[in-house]
């Protein structure tokens, strides 16, 4: 096994990464920005590196820097995380060349599922159902006007490079469509450098069903089930669950099967999640993440699977030990965003953590990146922690999360804490069979 990995990233994911290397015997190296040097990921790691300035593009996404630390601290694998340069094809094909293991797929694949219009071409060749749309990149918006006339009203256009909910938009006629294009366009190009965009059909209340998949480097590839990540804002996740209260084991079953057989054709490896849309009894591949999730402990919790110890494993080049072995979901889990912002405005409140006290008692996991005393910094993402609780069923994991939102304190900043509450006690949630809308409609009720 590796003997030291270096985690090119911060927050609980590096010390989420952190944790499962120790419990192999790994030694762990931190990369860490000046603003960075009191954060919980390099207290926790072995060694650590400074590794530039405050803003991301001198620091975390700097390459040149991160393949230097781990070149003077003799790391032999680099775990990138979610984020940052996790899905750079460009970054792990260095750190190949430079002699490291990238823990994550091969860089082709992590180039052809970055664009959404190659991966929904690609994917649909592997026997994946897709969104009736443009299938492929629109010639401006009078091109994008007449794909909606013949797909009918309403559409969504998105940036091929997109990620992070940005560069879409939603039109429900012509009018629409044509404001919308342009500024969504505008705003790929600003955060992506690449303009393209494409066209789809906009499903009005659908739930986001994504298959957790792993693969190693001898051929065998598994399915971990789903996780329904409908209740979302603004296009980004804020709560998910494992199992999906909706979905039938014959349902998980045929879509399960269906990501294996297109990544056995594919040769992927490592950890990867299957997108899809789900309307009316059918899905519709979205997009594919070539990276772990930020929602993946909800997948440990029913498995009982470390998918972080799993994706170092594969890497190693050992072979998965539950190649052949079909699971089965265990109880149900459920995760809450814990964001450092107002729970009504949604703008970011970093600073100072003054009282800190985290829930605790059977079936409770918080990954985190905040201490007692810690200053989040103003550089980076908004989410400091995740809340996961696991029960025998649904409702008991309900009743846990509601019981843990009420234990956790977080002071000296505003959290959506007080928005999870709300959730936990919404018909929506409790019913099961929320869509991605609903989160939109529950926070307008509370307001
Ligand atoms: P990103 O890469 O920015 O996360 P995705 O393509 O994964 O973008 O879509 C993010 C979310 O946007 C989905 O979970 C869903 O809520 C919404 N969405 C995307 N495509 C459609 C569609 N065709 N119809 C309805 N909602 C959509």
């Amino acid at each position: 096994m590796f003997k030291k990995i270096l985690i090119a990233n911060r927050g609980e994911i590096a010390a989420r990464i952190h944790r499962a290397c120790r419990d192999m015997g790994i030694q762990t190296v931190a990369v860490h920005s000046t603003a960075d040097a009191d954060a919980i990921h390099v207290k926790m790691a072995n060694e650590s590196v400074c590794i530039g300035d405050k803003y991301p593009k001198d620091s975390y996404l700097n390459m040149a820097a991160v393949l230097s630390a781990a070149e003077i601290t003799n790391a032999e694998a680099i775990h990138p995380g979610y984020g940052f340069l996790s899905e750079n094809a460009k970054f792990a094909k260095m750190v190949k060349e430079a002699g490291f293991e990238f823990i994550g797929p091969n860089p082709e694949h992590i180039e052809l599922m970055g664009d959404k219009i190659t991966a929904i071409k690609y994917v649909q060749e592997l026997g994946l159902p897709t969104i009736p749309g443009s299938n492929g990149g629109v010639d401006g918006v009078e091109h994008a006007c007449r794909i909606a006339e013949e797909i009918g009203y309403p559409v969504i256009a998105k940036a091929t490079a997109g990620g992070g909910g940005r560069g879409m938009t939603i039109a429900f006629n012509e009018a629409e469509l044509r404001s919308g294009f342009k500024i969504a366009q505008t705003e790929a190009k600003n955060g992506f450098g690449d303009d393209t965009m494409f066209v789809e059909k906009f499903l009005q209340k659908p739930k986001h069903i994504e298959i957790q998949v792993l693969g190693d480097k001898h051929g065998n590839v598994i399915h971990l089930g789903e996780r329904d990540c409908s209740l979302q804002r603004r296009h980004q996740k804020v709560v998910e669950e494992a199992p999906s209260a909706v979905l039938s084991a014959a349902q998980r079953d045929e879509l399960g099967e269906l990501c294996v057989k297109a990544c056995e054709k594919m040769g992927y490896i490592g950890a990867g999640t299957f997108e899809f849309l789900f309307e009316d009894d059918r899905f519709y591949f979205i997009e594919m993440n070539t990276r772990i999730q930020v929602e993946h402990p909800v997948t440990e919790l029913i498995n009982g699977v470390d998918l972080i110890a799993e994706q170092i494993k594969v890497a190693y080049g050992e072979e998965l030990e539950l190649k052949g072995i079909k699971l089965r979901p265990r109880g149900h889990s459920i995760e809450c965003r814990i964001n450092a912002e107002d729970p009504k405005t949604f703008m970011p409140s970093p600073g100072k953590v003054t009282d800190y006290f985290t829930p605790g008692g059977l079936g409770i996991r918080v990954d985190s990146a905040l201490y007692p005393e810690y200053t989040i910094p103003v550089y980076y993402d908004s989410m400091v922690a995740k809340l996961i609780v696991h029960g025998a069923n649904r409702e008991q994991a309900i009743a846990r999360m509601k019981r843990a939102l009420e234990e956790f304190v977080i002071g000296g900043i505003k959290t959506n804490i007080p928005l999870h509450r709300k959730i936990m006690e919404s018909e929506e949630f409790i019913s099961g069979k929320y869509s991605v809308k609903d989160l939109e409609d529950i926070i307008k009720r509370v307001k």
